[in-house]
């Protein structure tokens, strides 16, 4: 069967934002020669792959082309001895852990959302909840297996054998948007865990002065910190949420010891279809945030928390994302270096001003950054809010906070982008010249591209 044969009629995708859609078609390659088949017989004008759609605006999107989905590519092989697993490019990190949790691993770098797939956690190197000691995920990434713009199979990897170009490859497709060729298989490493339990201290804090303070003391006991801003109050009071992964020793105070590894994926609830007309606004959302602050302790220590809840708590409510109503939303994620600080404050005012009603307001620490060409994080402050965009006059106000941010020596995350400009991209990311280089020996007739390609003229 030829390409031609497998693709499908146009649909129209969205990115998680909902904000940003393209009319596409799709092909499902069952095997790695299938692939490359497809890339070589390739004759539109461009090509993607997509994951699990989880990026927020226009990265896994290609208006009028071709989106690769690599379901087929979902084999896990654990090796206990080396402390490290191979798998497929399509492999859910969801489906990843029913497999190693129950056997004593987690990974060691997660996003928010554990309905991404290794692909994509790779193609926009994700960070967690403790980057200030564990770095990203593409810091953790031992071999890829890269189909290239040719259609032929690479093994990228940092071992010595590997020539500086090869190394150069590995690291522009870290974090490269899939814009380097198909991950189509990777291994990692992973880290071993006692429990499937976290113990969590929870600290509210009243202003962000002090929740700044008390971050920064917490990456000094904890292996994983995050804070909820409530971003609609005028001092941004919040609450952090420090970690530890339990040990059994740890659990002997609890009763229920009969499964220490157990593992639970399911959703609790869907957003009913009613509510996708958009029910978030500066009222409901001023409601929810003043709730959640009263109903959280000063200080709460020691609870148990599993795995799901602590990691991924948004995973519980299916369809979340539509409750921002048809026009959608957008991320605004940016990182700016310590030196800096003030522009998060300063950021939280200029929002809040025009009312964006977040209730997923979310400051995180970074630690260094790796040796990635275009990965987001480095060493500072990361902020997250979600923006609605029936908000008037968000876009002039977004200008002027893309400015701010690059002035200040940040930039805007990609998986997250649907609007930043093209020179803003170029000013925070100085890194492009030298990853357009290693891209054009990976894909020299511009096969791979997405609308956040286009959009920022990345090549
Ligand atoms: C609720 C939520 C919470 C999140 N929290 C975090 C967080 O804490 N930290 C963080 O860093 N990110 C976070 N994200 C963003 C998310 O982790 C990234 O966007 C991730 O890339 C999504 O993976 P995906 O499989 O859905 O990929 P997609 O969204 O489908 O694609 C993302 C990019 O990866 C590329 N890609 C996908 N598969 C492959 C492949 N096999 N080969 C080559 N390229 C590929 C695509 O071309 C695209 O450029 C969050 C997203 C959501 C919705």
């Amino acid at each position: 069967m030829n390409f031609e044969e497998k693709k499908i009629d146009r649909k129209s995708i969205s990115g998680w934002g909902c904000n940003l859609h393209a009319k596409i078609s799709e092909i499902n390659p069952i095997s790695i020669k299938d692939l490359q088949n497809s890339i070589i017989n390739f004759n539109e004008s461009s090509v993607i792959s997509r994951g699990a759609g989880r990026s927020y605006g226009d990265a896994a999107l290609l208006n009028n082309g071709l989106i690769i989905f690599l379901k087929a590519f979902d084999h896990i092989d654990l090796n206990v001895k080396k402390k490290r697993v191979k798998v497929g490019g399509g492999v859910s990190i969801d489906n990843l852990l029913k497999i190693i949790i129950p056997k004593g691993f987690f990974i060691p770098v997660s996003p928010g959302t554990r309905f991404v797939t290794v692909g994509g956690a790779i193609a926009s190197d994700v960070h967690g909840k403790n980057h200030y000691l564990n770095g990203s995920f593409g810091n953790h990434v031992i071999e890829i297996k890269l189909v290239d713009g040719l259609g032929q199979l690479r093994t990228l990897s940092l071992n010595k054998d590997q020539n500086k170009e090869a190394r150069n490859q590995f690291w522009a497709t870290i974090g490269g948007m899939g814009l380097t060729g198909v991950v189509v298989e990777a291994t990692f490493s992973l880290i071993p865990i006692q429990t499937s339990k976290i113990i969590v201290d929870t600290f509210r804090y009243k202003d962000l002065d002090n929740l700044m303070d008390g971050m920064i003391q917490a990456q000094k006991k904890y292996q994983y910190c995050v804070a909820w801003v409530d971003s609609l109050n005028q001092k941004n009071r919040g609450i952090l949420t420090c970690g530890n992964h339990a040990t059994l020793e740890n659990m002997k105070t609890k009763k229920n010891l009969e499964e220490p590894l157990k593992y639970e994926s399911k959703s609790i609830a869907s957003v009913p279809k009613i509510f996708h007309n958009g029910v978030l606004n500066k009222y409901t959302v001023a409601a929810f945030n003043k709730f959640l602050y009263r109903k959280t302790p000063k200080i709460k220590r020691e609870s148990f928390q599993s795995m799901e809840a602590f990691f991924y708590p948004l995973d519980g409510i299916k369809n979340w994302n539509k409750l921002y109503g048809k026009r959608g939303f957008l991320q605004y994620q940016f990182v700016v270096p310590d030196r800096s600080s003030q522009v998060i404050l300063e950021s939280l005012e200029i929002l809040r001003k025009i009312g964006v009603p977040s209730f997923l307001t979310v400051l995180k620490r970074f630690g260094p950054c790796n040796s990635s060409f275009l990965s987001f994080p480095q060493k500072g402050w990361t902020l997250a809010i979600d923006i609605p965009l029936t908000l008037p006059n968000i876009e002039l106000t977004l200008l002027k906070l893309d400015l701010k941010i690059a002035k200040a020596g940040g930039k805007i995350y990609l998986a997250k982008d649907s609007r930043q400009s093209s020179e803003i991209f170029y000013k925070t990311y100085p890194r492009i010249k030298d990853w357009k280089l290693i891209r054009d020996s990976l894909d020299p007739n511009n096969i791979f591209c997405s609308d956040l390609a286009k959009r920022l003229g990345m090549f």
